[in-house]
């Protein structure tokens, strides 16, 4: 795993660097040689890097007619901290966000992305974008995946089953009888049983597993990874929980259901094939009573 880690940050688009506990560069991973210009495997000292930088005008820029005086001011901040971060140009028109987070022996971490994309003057246009993004792919009720945010990861899965092989269970969830909990209880109390299958449900999920509301109380799950018994064992219990469930503070005795109708993917098959087998199995699950899982 640690070995894994140490390739892919090798490798990163995010600048990387550790100085030791004497200020001098003992590792610095591809795309921080490249935006300071440091050979692989030279070990020269923060304050030689910055003076090389300032004199070739490469890597850091520094905005100083007086190198040293600078240096001295820099180095005032360096390090002093256990945690920095801040924004700093590079001589190529890069623009990063560097941090600096000390060790206990007095060594230093260094890790910058690129924001160069992310101009002061657009802040605000871009927090917009960010939050209409965020609501473009979210579910107002249950601010999980919506419809078309998990149909989109549904495609995407599909495409890495295809490549991996590995094995994808999808799922199809919907509440039982809801329309009479909405008539019995008032459209308010039915929100508050689809939010409450939600927060049963999320809990039991990996990291990587995909959750979305398609509409109404119907909801898909993508479990990738699971082989079938594992996904049946899983979504039994996601059955289970939401059966336990007691909702409603004011209707202490109200619970309910959902039935589930699972399937796994099958080499060459479309998003329209595992989708229409998944919604027969769930078919299948109502047609048996509901509370149950069925697969197809
Ligand atoms: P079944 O067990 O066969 O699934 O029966 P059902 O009553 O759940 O049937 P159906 O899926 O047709 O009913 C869905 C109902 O969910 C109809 C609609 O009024 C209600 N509904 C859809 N969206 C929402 C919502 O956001 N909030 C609430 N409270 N109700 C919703
Ligand atoms: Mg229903
Ligand atoms: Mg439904």
């Amino acid at each position: 795993m640690a070995s894994k880690l140490q390739a892919a940050l090798h490798d990163s688009p995010v600048l990387l660097a550790l100085f030791d506990r004497h200020d001098r560069l003992r590792y610095a991973n591809a795309a921080f040689c490249q935006a300071y210009d440091v050979a692989p495997d030279e070990t020269l000292s923060w304050s030689e890097l910055m003076r090389r930088n300032y004199q070739r005008c490469i890597g850091a820029l520094i905005y100083t007619h007086d190198f040293e005086a600078w240096l001295v001011s820099a180095r005032s901040r360096r390090g002093k901290q256990p945690y920095r971060a801040f924004e700093a140009d590079l001589t190529d028109g890069r623009w990063i966000w560097m941090t600096e987070a000390m060790q206990p022996d007095g060594s230093m971490v260094c890790v910058a992305t690129d924001m160069s994309e992310l101009k002061v003057s657009e802040r605000e246009l871009r927090q917009a974008r960010d939050m209409a993004q965020r609501a473009a792919q979210t579910d107002p009720l249950t601010s999980i995946s919506n419809r078309s945010c998990i149909m989109r990861l549904f495609e995407q899965l599909l495409g890495r089953a295809e490549v991996t092989g590995m094995p994808l269970a999808v799922a199809i969830i919907d509440l039982d009888h809801f329309k009479q909990i909405n008539d019995r209880l008032g459209h308010p109390a039915g929100d508050c049983v689809i939010i409450d299958f939600v927060q049963r449900i999320q809990p039991m999920l990996r990291p990587h597993d995909g959750f979305g509301r398609l509409g109404g109380e119907e909801f898909l799950l993508l479990l990738p990874g699971y082989s079938q018994s594992e996904a049946e064992l899983s979504l039994r219990a996601m059955l289970a929980s939401v059966e336990a469930s007691r909702p409603l503070a004011e209707q202490p005795g109200f619970g309910y259901t959902c039935s589930a109708g699972f399937t796994m993917w099958l080499p060459g098959d479309d998003l329209a094939q595992v989708y229409a087998r998944a919604d027969i199995a769930l078919y299948q699950a109502k047609a048996t009573g509901r509370n149950t899982l069925c697969r197809h």
